[in-house]
């Protein structure tokens, strides 16, 4: 079984978003209520204490108006946060508030309670919600759950996690004839292939970030206009609160918007990237970098690039995956870019990240440093292949 998530745009009416906007209130109640109580638990009694929604239904008869499985999953959510942070994963649980936290509530199908129709999406208690089918659940699927959420540009969406058996899978070439194809992340570029191709991140992202900066400039100036002094902490004292600035809400509205397109184009066009190369070769060989510890430090400008490489090895595995093809991770200590790809030898004088081209010392060939760093991994692919012949990564 393989879990595949489908994520549509939904278009509520009136009452329809008036229920969800209800959901997400109730989910983030009942999260900070229970956070608050296992926290004074835990300190008096040092040991975690164990909650059910059903408990404050009584107390706060409003979140009986809601679907009861939004609460249980908050619980689960929270138990599971509560696990990550004791087995040092993660930090501790935090509050969730309504401006800074993402609005969302998990459901689950019970008998069909989750369905997608050609138009719509069914969600229990409040029925068929329209939406764009953009693609259709595989036949033979089965729904587990879905969960809706409100982006800050005030969108819908409802993303359904289901069930794929993983049986069809078509047969691979043999070892030998696998086209293999190392993929090099790469500092001007996002990526370099083996085969000499490279991808840059669209202009037209450049062009948005460019007016993003624009616009959050506008609304800092804003700000300072309705600023008539501080407080001793450099804490601002506003002529009139924010939240009834009319301009400054439009203007935090309008750069949530291109905020999120953005988030949509990268994620658009990361899709299609990782589509391209899943669907030409039968295994890539990736470096096993830490892209979270390279976005932290800010070496060459990688750090803007790390976010949305990341989000193109996801997507390229599971399209690899779904595939029965292989994604192979080279060793973090595999000195891919030291390595000359023609004769072998090692050169380790052009570890300095400024060197981009270079001449090998023994065999003298010319070489390109992202695309010999990716003819390298292409090379240690195969050799992993052919050592490694039945393990399907
Ligand atoms: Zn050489």
């Amino acid at each position: 079984m393989i879990q595949r998530a489908y994520k549509y745009r939904l278009y509520p009416d009136k009452a329809q978003t008036e229920y969800f906007n209800k959901c997400f209130g109730c989910a983030r109640f009942i999260w900070n209520r229970m956070l608050e109580d296992k926290e004074k638990y835990y300190e008096t009694e040092h040991k975690l204490l164990r909650l059910t929604p059903a408990k404050y239904k009584d107390d706060y008869p409003f979140l009986k108006e809601v679907d009861s499985l939004a609460l249980a999953n908050v619980q689960l959510d929270l138990e599971g946060a509560f696990r990550a942070f004791f087995e040092k994963r993660t930090g501790r649980p935090r509050y969730k508030s309504k401006k800074r936290s993402r609005a969302s509530y998990t459901t689950n199908n019970q008998n069909g309670t989750v369905s997608v129709t050609d138009r719509s999406v069914r969600l229990p208690k409040i029925g068929y919600v329209k939406a764009v089918i953009h693609r259709d659940i595989p036949a033979g699927s089965k729904i587990k759950s879905a969960t809706v959420s409100r982006t800050a540009a005030g969108r819908y969406y409802c993303s359904v996690l289901c069930e794929i058996p993983d049986d069809i899978r078509p047969s691979l070439p043999a070892a030998e004839e696998r086209k293999v194809m190392g993929i090099d992340y790469s500092s001007p570029h996002f990526y370099v292939g083996s085969t000499g191709h490279s991808a840059d991140e669209p202009h037209w992202l450049r062009i948005q970030e460019k007016k993003l900066q624009r616009e959050q400039k506008k609304l800092s100036r804003m700000i300072q206009m309705n600023i008539s002094g501080y407080t001793g902490k450099r804490v601002p004292v506003y002529k009139r609160p924010l939240e009834e600035c009319r301009n400054i809400q439009k203007q935090k509205r309008k750069i949530a918007v291109i905020h999120e397109k953005i988030a949509n184009q990268r994620n658009d066009w990361c899709h299609k990237e990782s589509r391209k190369i899943a669907n030409s070769c039968d295994a890539v060989v990736l470096e096993d970098i830490d892209l979270r510890g390279l976005s932290g430090s800010l070496r060459l400008g990688k750090a803007t690039n790390a976010n949305g490489f990341g989000m193109f090895r996801t997507y390229l595995k599971y399209k690899m995956e779904e595939q029965g093809k292989y994604v192979i991770m080279a060793d973090r200590f595999f000195p891919s870019s030291q390595i000359c790809g023609v004769c072998g030898c090692k050169n380790p004088s052009v570890k300095d990240l400024k060197i981009r081209k270079w001449v090998c010392p023994d065999c003298g060939t010319e070489h390109d440093r992202d695309i010999n760093a990716a003819i390298n991994l292409r090379n240690e692919g195969f050799r992993i292949l052919r050592t490694n012949n039945t393990a399907v990564i």
